[in-house]
């Protein structure tokens, strides 16, 4: 099986976001360096989005 490289950056402070686990659709991940969190959409290609916190 081929392995994708699948980069996800933090969108706000530009810090690649890595994740344990195997990345699926719908995930939310978190940015280590400043928080902020994003969803992933598709993952070929990979695209995401930034999570707004509601206040
Ligand atoms: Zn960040």
């Amino acid at each position: 099986m081929k392995q994708t490289q699948q980069k996800i950056m933090c969108p706000d402070c530009g810090a690649e976001i890595k994740s344990e686990n195997e990345l699926a659709v719908g995930d939310i991940l978190e940015c280590q360096e400043c928080g902020t969190e994003v969803e992933l959409l598709s993952l070929d290609p990979v695209k995401y989005q930034t999570l707004v916190e509601e206040k």
